[in-house]
């Protein structure tokens, strides 16, 4: 079988450095914000390019707290993308405001910058973009719309760890940014695991708080916090990916260009990559009209294929009535018609080839 991500074979070449430092962590019995806790935020600030970066539970307890800390409460409306895991929209919702979703860019699959400010109301207070698949976003006339209309931006980068735009990493240029460390992820912890990043002193002090009962000094609490620390085991592992991160994106974008290559002359759309930012193939994301057929004879074949983001969340059960009149052409035809290939840093080229003859045979 070829899955979609190949982790046991990312293990084999950490396998030593991670069990000495999980070895090392259990002997010291610093199990909750401990050292490598400490030691990874400061690896991603630094890496990053940020002021801050605070190690949480997950990605969606990320973009939870970032959007407490940047003040967005209820009655807010929040402009987001459809085309994305519902995490982007829970996290707006958990802080009692409203998800406004509004159209991607086609070719791109990012929230399209026109369709936000068509969408901006006296209650907008904030947008969310998300990097998805892992390339950015249209961060300068985001940010332009942002600054021009006094709103918030905090970026879910939960796909796009290590992807840089206009010099800058994602999540370093808006008023916070979202990771996920799901296994799963460019950067996966071996659990769950998520990071807040920011440049604001003030916001970054306050996430500190909320992922720990809301307390600075211990059994003393300020305001109301939550359970949502990144575990100093998932710490560890971080921390050695870390180091390996660049070689990582830079393998996966060789196996995205590889199978663009190959495909090139084939009835289906491969990933556009629009120059601006450096995209990371979090998935390597295709368009076909003859879907089913090529998931067919994937399957046939043992290769692993998936759906990102098969139904849109204005079209799910839990958004669909106050959704109802929403339509997103280019959402809903993208995800009608979008498949995503196995990718990680280990695809090589062999298996890459044998992936695409599979698809050929479908196709032509
Ligand atoms: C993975 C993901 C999340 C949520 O991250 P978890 O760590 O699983 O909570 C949020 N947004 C996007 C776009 C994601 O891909």
């Amino acid at each position: 079988m070829i899955p979609m991500v190949n982790l046991k074979a990312q293990y084999a070449e950490i396998k030593d450095e991670v069990e000495q430092g999980l070895a090392e962590t259990i002997a010291n019995c610093s199990f909750i914000l401990g050292p490598n806790v400490q030691a990874f935020e400061q690896e991603c600030a630094d890496y990053l390019g940020v002021k801050h970066a605070i190690g949480v539970a997950s990605g969606t307890d990320a973009l939870h707290l970032a959007l407490i800390a940047e003040g967005i409460g209820p009655g807010d409306e929040v402009i987001t993308t459809a085309f994305t895991f519902i995490a982007t929209a829970e996290a707006i919702r958990y802080v009692g405001a409203k998800p406004v979703f509004v159209d991607i860019d086609p070719k791109t699959f990012n929230i399209s910058p026109e369709a936000i400010e068509q969408a901006i109301t006296p209650n907008t207070k904030a947008v969310m973009p998300v990097h998805l698949f892992g390339q950015p976003a249209d961060m300068a006339r985001i940010t332009a719309i942002c600054s021009q209309h006094n709103l918030k931006l905090i970026e879910d980068c939960c796909q796009s760890f290590g992807a840089s735009i206009g010099g800058r990493q994602t999540g370093a240029i808006g008023d916070a940014g979202g990771y996920s460390f799901f296994p799963s992820k460019n950067l996966g912890a071996y659990g769950d695991g998520g990071l807040v990043v920011t440049n604001s002193d003030a916001a970054a002090e306050t996430i500190k708080m909320l992922r720990n009962h809301g307390s600075k000094v211990r059994y003393y609490h300020d305001i109301i916090g939550y359970n949502s620390r990144l575990d100093e085991m998932q710490a560890v592992i971080l921390r050695a990916k870390l180091k390996r991160i660049d070689r990582y994106n830079g393998a996966r974008r060789r196996a995205a260009h590889r199978y663009s290559e190959l495909m090139a002359d084939l009835p289906l759309t491969t990933p556009f990559e629009d120059g601006v930012g450096e995209h990371v193939y979090h998935q390597y994301t295709l368009l076909c009209d003859r879907r089913d057929e090529v998931m067919k004879a994937l399957q046939e074949n043992r290769i692993a294929s998936a759906i990102y983001y098969p139904v849109p969340l204005h079209r799910q059960n839990v958004f669909k009535d106050e959704c109802a009149g929403v339509s997103l052409p280019n959402t809903e035809k993208v995800a009608a018609t979008c498949l995503s290939l196995p990718i990680c840093s280990e695809l090589d080229d062999r298996t890459i080839e044998s992936i695409v003859k599979v698809i050929r045979a479908a196709l032509v």
